[in-house]
């Protein structure tokens, strides 16, 4: 026992204070043994992942049960996102979320019917007093599903606290087999101002990462020179599964002192944008490699704990320094770097070359109003994290705004005055962004009024006018033209729009608005006959 404790202040000394959480308040909310394709706070696109996605054996219809008990206080159902969600509030004030259900138990279903019916919608958002839908613990609450913006079937489970931030839902013991440790799959190092260098570079510079014994790593005869930083690939996998997934704590020592520190445990909705800030952009635009920084700058998410010196480094000549990146998942299993680096004021070989300038250099705290014949662009204060040289150029209805390397935190406004075109052209155009090598365009989510067409998006790149001349198609997936279906329980059709996309669609029968479900990964609409509609 004595042994037990010794070790557990240990791990908790270099971990910071571990946990004041519940442990045995909430049951686990599935019947099969918990696998995980995804882990808290996980990096996503644009977002930290906010629960655990739970696999559910390459199936839907798994029973997925309430964890606590409680009430439904909020339903919602959308085409992406989460598709079917159901939350359900806590006495404890904590919330548990289930995400891409297939349906939900008889008596909510019931009541999500009811209120579809009523405002003849299929998305729907509903707050049910406390009251309406009471939940007992343990107790059949839904089915396991593949709704939404879901890439296969899974159970998506978060928890969230009173301030409705979600907080990695081990913290409260849901309990995963892991006895595996992270696998860092590469260094960069970084020289942060035109005085710093690396290997005798001042651009950022990919480490030889050399693997010793135990999973551990080390980096030989590093030089450098000034400020620097550095980042690191990194992931973790489970026992049970081969899923790549998130870690849960990356520190940084330097000599021996604790420099900087990523902890996943919490964070809020509205600060998860900052992911794009944490990673590497550049590389992560022009190579899909998620690099997290571990130095911090014009960063204000709470995941990051610095403390010496923001995570940068100060490396004088003729010095030697050790530098060390600890990356641990929840169980504990860790993995190190080693990195020596030697202090070298080199007379510099490299001349730096200068850094591409343009006539449109971008002060981010100021409102930037750009136009050239006839696109304007409006970037609002604080869009970017830092002050740049935005390429900024318009031929042909053809906007080239930079390219997707640098993020944005807030969205800007792109707007195309149309009227030099005919009015039926009007009604066609939209705005395109041209993606890829061969310039394929993709609808921007467009506005139109009057003689301008405008755009609000997070993404540089290329802009054009496109003009969507194709109808909708609606086809049948179930039954042919003519025929009775009497004895059927749905009605499947699947719709599909080139160019621009679906923008609404509406089924009735007789003049009667009847409930189709939308699944856009399959575009098909599906109608249940026991809704009682004929
Ligand atoms: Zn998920």
């Amino acid at each position: 026992m004595r042994l037990i404790l010794f070790v557990l202040f240990i791990s908790s000394s270099l971990l910071g204070a571990q946990n004041n959480y519940p442990q045995d308040y909430f049951s686990s909310p599935l019947e099969v043994p918990l696998i995980l394709s995804g882990t808290f706070a996980e990096l996503r696109s644009n977002h930290f992942h906010s629960g655990l996605d739970i696999k559910t054996q390459q199936r839907v219809g798994l029973k997925v049960k309430a964890i606590a008990n409680g009430y439904v206080s909020r339903i919602k159902i959308s085409h992406f996102g989460y598709g079917k969600a159901l939350y359900i509030t806590h006495p404890n004030g904590y919330t548990s979320v289930y995400g891409h259900l297939q349906k939900f138990s008889p008596e909510i279903e019931a009541y999500i019917k009811k209120h579809q019916y009523e405002k003849e919608s299929y998305q729907i958002e509903l707050f049910p007093s406390s009251a309406t839908l009471p939940i007992t613990k343990d107790s059949l609450i839904a089915y396991s599903g593949n709704s939404g913006g879901s890439g296969g079937p899974h159970l998506h489970f978060e928890i969230r606290d009173k301030a409705e931030r979600p907080m990695n839902p081990m913290l409260f013991g849901i309990n995963v087999e892991d006895n595996i440790a992270p696998i860092i799959k590469s260094i960069y190092a970084y020289p942060i101002d035109a005085n710093s260098f690396v290997n005798k570079s001042n651009t950022k510079q990919k480490l030889n990462l050399i693997p010793i014994e135990n999973g551990n790593y080390v980096i030989k005869n590093m030089e450098a020179y000034g400020h620097i930083g550095f980042g690191v690939e990194t992931n973790d996998r489970q026992d049970l599964a081969a899923n790549s997934n998130g870690v849960y704590n990356i520190q940084t020592l330097v000599n021996g002192n604790k420099n900087f520190e990523i902890d996943f445990k919490r964070f809020s909705f509205d600060e998860t944008k900052h992911i794009n800030q944490l990673i590497d952009y550049e590389i992560y635009t022009t190579k899909k490699q998620r690099i997290q920084k571990l130095f911090k700058k014009n960063n204000p998410l709470s995941l990051l704990k610095p403390v010496l010196n923001n995570g940068f480094l100060n490396i004088e000549d003729s010095t030697y320094s050790v530098y060390k990146i600890r990356v641990a998942d929840y169980k504990n299993n860790e993995s190190w770097v080693t990195i020596n680096i030697k202090g070298t004021k080199n007379s510099i070989t490299e001349t730096i070359e200068n850094k591409e300038t343009t006539p449109y250099f971008i002060k981010t705290d100021q409102t930037v109003n750009l136009k050239k014949e006839n696109i304007a662009v409006n970037f609002y204060k604080d869009t970017f994290y830092d002050d740049f040289y935005l390429d900024f150029e318009v031929k042909n209805d053809t906007l080239t705004l930079h390219k997707n390397t640098i993020a944005a935190k807030k969205s800007f406004n792109i707007a195309f005055d149309i009227s030099k075109y005919n009015d039926e052209d009007k009604q066609k155009l939209y705005i395109a962004r041209l993606i890829g090598y061969n310039k394929y365009p993709i609808y921007s989510n467009t506005k139109r009024k009057g003689n301008l067409l405008t755009t609000n998006t997070k993404i540089l790149g290329t802009y054009t006018l496109a003009t969507d001349n194709t109808k909708p198609t609606i086809l049948p997936i179930n039954f042919k033209n003519g025929q009775w279906l009497s004895k059927y329980r749905y009605l499947k059709i699947k719709i599909d729009d080139k160019d621009s996309g679906i923008s609404n669609y509406r089924a009735t029968v007789n003049g009667k608005w009847i409930l189709m479900e939308y699944d856009y990964k399959t575009k098909t609409l599906t109608h249940d006959f026991n809704d009682g509609t004929l």
